[in-house]
C-alpha cells in the first residue's frame, strides 16, 4: 500500500472533502447526514472514520507554495491554529446540518461567541441582545464591548416591539438566544431577522438549546448561528467546543478574527465533536421525548407551580414553538411551591439525576439558577427575568423516562 505524503496532504484532504459535497446533495435528512456526509473513505487507508490530524504543522515541497498557502490563494493547510484538516471536516459536517454555506470551529462556545461578535463590530457601533443571555455572553454584551466603544442595549426578545425600538442605523448586531436559559422564552427569529435587517445589522442566533434537529435559524432568516458545541453537538460532556456557521464571506472575516485570538479547536476534540454528532439525531429524539414525559408528569403535581417548556400547550409561545422548532428540545424549567430551601433539598435529594452545571449531554443535569448560574443578579433582576427563588433548570438525559419521573417523585416527597 502507497502511503501518500507529498504531494501535500491538504490536497488530499480537499479533494475528498470536495467528493463528500457531491455526496450530500443524495443524503436528505439529516439524522443520515449526521452519521455520513463529510466523512469520506481516507483514500490512502480507507479509514472509515476522519483521521486525527494531530499535528500543529505542514509540511512543503515547494517554495513558492509556502506564500500562496499563507496569502490563502490555495487551499494547502500551513498551521493548525489557522487551519486542521480534522476540524475542516467537522466544519463541513456541522455547516451541512445548520444548512450554513461555512462554519468555523473554535476552543469553547465562549471562544465561538466571542470571536463572532468582536468580529462583526468596531468603536461606535450599536449591539442589541436578548437580555437574559448566556452568562459569560452577557459579561461580553453588556460589561466588556462598552469598554471598546460598543454601545449595547438588552432587551427582551420575545417583544418584537422592544426589539423594533431597540435597534437603530448604527446597529450591526442583533444577537439572540432562543429557547433562553432558564425561562424557556422564544423568540420569532424569522421577525427578529427582518427587524435586523430594517437597519442593515445581522441576526445572530445562539442555537446551543436546541440544536440544528431542534431548529434551523438560518433557514428562518438568521445570518449566523453561533454553538456551545460543548452542549448538545457534542453531547457527553467531556470536550468542550465552540462553533458559528453562516456565509461562507462572513465565516472567512471570523477565521481571520480566530487566527489572532487564537481560540482554535484542538485536533483531537475535532475528532470527539465529530464522533458525538453521529449521534445527535437519536440523542435528540430521546431528549425531545424524555422532556415532553417529565414535562406532563411536572405539570400536574401539587407541589409544583409552573412548568417552562415550549413544548406544553401551556407555553405562551407554543404556537410559535410549533411553527419554528422541529423538537422542542431537552431543556425546560419548573418553580416548586415552597422556598428557596425546598428548592435546594429537592436537587440535594435527586438519585438519578445530578446537582451540576452544563446541559445537552447525555446524563440529566438540574441546577437551581438564584444560587448557582445567576448569583451575579439581584434577587430583584432575577424576580424580573422570571427567576424565582426555587425555579429549577433541568437537562433532560438519556435515561429512562419512567426512571427519571420516579427520581422526581421521591425528590419531590422530600419537601
Ligand atoms: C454553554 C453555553 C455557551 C458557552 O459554551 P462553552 O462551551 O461553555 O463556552 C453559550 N451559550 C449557551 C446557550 C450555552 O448554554
Amino acid at each position: 500500500m502507497k502511503i501518500c505524503i507529498y504531494p501535500p496532504l491538504a490536497t488530499i484532504i480537499s479533494t475528498s472533502l470536495n467528493r463528500a459535497d457531491a455526496d450530500l446533495s443524495v443524503l436528505a435528512k439529516s439524522s443520515t447526514r449526521s452519521v455520513h456526509g463529510t466523512e469520506v473513505l481516507d483514500k490512502s487507508t480507507g479509514s472509515v472514520l476522519a483521521p486525527i490530524y494531530q499535528t500543529v504543522t505542514f509540511g512543503f515541497k515547494k517554495a513558492e507554495d509556502v506564500g500562496r498557502a499563507v496569502r490563502g490563494e490555495t487551499d494547502d493547510f500551513v498551521y493548525t491554529r489557522w487551519d486542521n484538516p480534522t476540524t475542516r471536516i467537522l466544519e463541513k459536517k456541522l455547516a451541512d446540518l445548520e444548512g450554513a454555506q461555512a462554519c468555523a470551529f473554535f476552543s469553547s462556545g465562549m471562544a465561538a461567541i466571542s470571536t463572532a461578535v468582536m468580529a462583526n463590530v468596531q468603536k461606535g457601533d450599536h449591539v442589541l441582545a436578548t437580555r437574559d443571555l448566556y452568562g459569560e455572553t452577557y459579561r461580553l454584551i453588556h460589561d466588556i464591548l462598552p469598554q471598546f466603544g460598543v454601545r449595547t442595549t438588552l432587551v427582551d426578545t420575545e417583544d418584537l416591539d422592544a426589539m423594533r425600538r431597540g435597534v437603530g442605523p448604527n446597529t450591526k448586531i442583533v444577537y439572540v438566544e432562543t429557547p433562553t436559559n432558564p425561562t424557556l422564552k422564544l423568540v420569532d427569529i424569522r421577525a427578529a431577522a427582518k427587524i435586523a435587517h430594517s437597519v442593515g445589522a445581522m441576526l445572530i442566533v445562539d442555537n446551543t438549546f436546541s440544536s440544528p434537529l431542534g431548529q434551523l435559524p438560518l433557514k428562518l432568516g438568521a445570518d449566523m448561528v453561533v454553538h456551545g458545541a460543548t452542549k448538545y453537538l457534542n453531547g457527553h460532556s467531556d470536550v468542550m467546543a465552540g462553533a458559528a456557521a453562516g456565509k461562507k464571506e462572513a465565516i472567512q472575516n471570523i477565521r481571520r478574527m480566530r487566527k489572532v485570538l487564537g481560540g482554535t479547536l484542538d485536533p483531537h476534540a475535532a475528532f470527539l465533536v465529530l464522533r458525538g454528532i453521529k449521534t445527535l439525531a437519536i440523542r435528540m429524539e430521546k431528549h425531545n421525548e424524555s422532556a415532553g414525559a417529565l414535562t406532563a408528569y411536572l405539570e400536574s403535581h401539587r407541589k409544583v407551580r409552573r412548568v417552562n417548556y415550549p413544548g406544553l400547550r401551556s407555553h405562551p409561545q407554543h404556537e410559535l414553538a410549533k411553527r419554528q422548532m422541529s423538537g422542542f428540545g431537552g431543556m425546560f424549567s419548573f418553580e416548586l411551591k415552597g422556598s428557596m430551601k425546598d428548592a435546594m433539598r429537592f436537587t440535594e435529594s435527586l438519585k438519578v439525576a445530578t446537582l451540576g452545571a452544563s446541559l445537552g449531554a447525555v446524563e440529566t443535569l438540574v441546577v437551581q439558577p438564584a444560587t448557582m448560574t445567576h448569583t451575579q443578579l439581584t434577587s430583584e433582576d432575577r424576580r424580573k427575568t422570571g427567576i424565582s427563588d426555587t425555579l429549577i433548570r433541568v437537562s433532560v438525559g438519556i435515561e429512562d423516562a419512567e426512571d427519571l419521573i420516579a427520581d422526581f417523585e421521591q425528590a419531590l416527597a422530600k419537601v
